[in-house]
């Protein structure tokens, strides 16, 4: 049986914190979370991670810029990172990319979805 997958969720707001860890944690994934990008930073510096799953409205660091702090570290190059935002508009997905991350899902979406994508990504990885 394959490893267990730690997953990193970075996001301001409690109640979608508490909501994909569920989700997560139901699919036997490993969660770590944090508040905002600088607490995300600290949390993947200390811990074993395979994938993030960032907001990208946070105060304090956002997620772009969490995004590209992440991916200025050689060590983090090929970490599969996921958008999860309210933000809809094609600008904000070329920022999201130009950022370095490899996909961009908009709040809410669904559980499956979440989770299918998140399997295709670790199986590409
Ligand atoms: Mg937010």
């Amino acid at each position: 049986m394959d490893k267990t997958k730690n997953i990193l969720i970075v996001d301001d707001s409690e109640f979608v914190r508490s909501y994909h860890s569920y989700i997560l944690e139901q699919a036997n994934f490993q969660v770590i979370t944090a508040v905002d990008g600088s607490d995300g930073l600290e949390k993947l510096y200390a811990n074993p991670c395979d994938l993030v799953l960032t907001d990208i409205n946070m105060s304090n660091m956002d997620g772009y810029e969490f995004i590209r702090r992440v991916r200025s570290d050689a060590k983090y190059r090929a970490l599969p990172i996921i958008i999860v935002s309210t933000e809809s508009e094609g600008k904000d997905k070329s920022r999201g990319f130009e950022a370095g991350a490899n996909l961009y899902m908009v709040k809410p979406s669904s559980p499956e979805m979440m989770l299918e994508n998140i399997r295709m990504i670790l199986a590409a990885n």
